[in-house]
């Protein structure tokens, strides 16, 4: 990017009144180098910046966009709406519309509760499991994100490249300063996708967990798919020793398919939570669940109140959402997949067809990600901060904003497809992917 740029200019005001400059980290510097493109406005898969520079976008707000930027349908109706009102904090008629619609497709969804944002949804349901089971303890797992929340801070961050040792050692490393033993006393972490690990945790403290919290898909460090089985063994150990099974689909929830991990893995959660996607680009987040737990909520026994709760224009935005992808016996979802798909096979073709660099490409439907690494796959947080070059990626991601394709340059996060991706998009991207490729040093 030119040091003269517009983007560059507003990052250097944007440093004196902004900390780091930007509002969320992985927005910044921490990414983008020298500074990030300053993005003036979406329309379908494309990202415009205040330089005119046009990029097809993977990132997609970080998965909160399965329909793409500025669908004529999300606009038409929030304008519609927006000059209505934008938010009354009352009972609204499209707060039920959403509900119902959503226990129709949610499997163990008897009710709904609105939230804002991941975070407050995860904080809202540990604080469920714990009136619950009338326990303390959570079981979380290494490398997972469950929003901002102190209790689950904890082996979240990528580390520094290093060997973490091995699995049966644990580990704890807090993700944040100013955090208080008491937060953390009754965290357990665990490292994912080996049963052994979990099986020895619950044999020891099981009765004291009130629940154990999991991603479907590990989606904070890269994409990382469930060993078949083990996420029903994780359910099944939950049943065992009386704590609750809590799947976090805030990335993966109307994303890999209509009912998300759940359904796609065959699972019978106690507690789910959704974010992101659920709100096409606004902030809206829910808990659900059947009414043996929801009931919890009931009268404030557990407290969740919220100004922002169900906030109307989200809500609307999320209604067209929801129908849009399950027309058509849920044609949205399978498009959502079958790009997610090619591209990540499109990327397996580039990286075959050059020996330069040993890339590796793991996905799951929608969702995808590279890895610069000698492994031939990233199966965990301690393969992940071990083994995947995160410099590298970085590097690549950066020079690929200069060939028009944008993707987060953070290797922890993931890449995703949308309803306005396209074969051609696929291809067009394929090309960029291997111009990047054969420039990176
Ligand atoms: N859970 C998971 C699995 C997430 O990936 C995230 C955010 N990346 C959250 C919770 C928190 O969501 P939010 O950023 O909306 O607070």
């Amino acid at each position: 990017m030119l040091p003269n740029s517009v983007s560059g200019k507003l990052f250097a005001r944007a440093n004196k009144v902004l900390v780091e400059g930007v509002s969320s980290a992985s927005r910044g510097a921490l990414n983008y180098t020298p500074y990030p493109p300053y993005i003036r406005a979406g329309e379908g898969a494309f990202l415009s910046d205040v330089d005119g520079n046009r990029y097809l976008d993977w990132m997609m707000s970080f998965g909160a966009l399965p329909m793409g930027h500025s669908h004529p349908e999300i606009v038409e109706v929030i304008q519609r709406e927006a000059s209505r009102g934008t938010h009354f904090a009352t009972a609204l008629e499209v707060e039920v519309e959403v509900a119902e619609k959503l226990v129709s497709m949610l499997p163990t969804a008897d009710k709904v509760r609105f939230a804002n944002t991941g975070t407050e949804a995860c904080m809202a349901a540990f604080r469920m499991a714990r009136a619950l089971t009338g326990r303390s303890k959570i079981v979380k797992f290494e490398g997972h994100y469950h929003g901002w929340y102190d209790a689950v801070l904890l082996n979240s961050n990528p580390q520094p490249p290093l060997s973490l040792g091995h699995r049966n050692d644990p580990i704890r490393i807090p993700d944040s300063s100013g955090l208080t033993p008491g937060s953390l006393q009754d965290t357990i972490v665990v490292p994912w996708n080996d049963e052994e690990a979990l099986r020895r945790v619950m044999d020891t403290a099981g009765r004291q967990v009130a629940c154990v919290v999991t991603e479907g898909i590990m989606t904070n460090m890269g994409v990382i798919a469930p060993k078949p089985g083990y996420l029903n063994f994780v359910e099944k150990i939950c049943r065992d020793y009386g704590a609750l099974f809590y799947l976090d689909e805030t990335v993966t929830g109307f994303r890999v398919g209509a009912a998300g991990c759940a359904e796609l893995y065959s699972l019978t959660p106690d507690i789910i939570t959704y974010g992101k996607a659920l709100g096409q680009g606004f902030p809206i987040a829910a808990i659900t669940g059947p009414e043996r737990i929801m009931e919890a909520l009931e009268w404030g026994k557990v407290l969740h109140y919220g100004t922002h709760n169900a906030p109307r224009l989200g809500l609307f935005a999320c209604k067209a959402m929801l129908y849009a992808m399950t027309k058509d016996g849920n044609a949205g979802f399978q498009h959502l997949h079958d790009i997610g798909v090619a591209m990540a096979d499109a990327i397996r073709g580039v990286v075959a067809a050059q020996s330069k660099h040993k890339v590796i490409v793991q996905g799951v439907g929608s969702l995808f990600q590279f890895y610069f690494t000698d492994c031939n796959a990233i199966g965990d947080y301690r393969d992940f901060c071990a083994f995947a070059d995160r410099a590298k990626f970085r590097r690549f991601a950066n020079s690929l904003l200069q060939h028009g394709v944008y993707i987060s340059p953070s290797n922890a996060l993931h890449n995703l497809s949308s309803l306005a991706h396209t074969e051609q998009h696929v291809a067009t991207t394929a090309e960029a992917f291997s111009r990047a490729l054969h420039e990176l040093d």
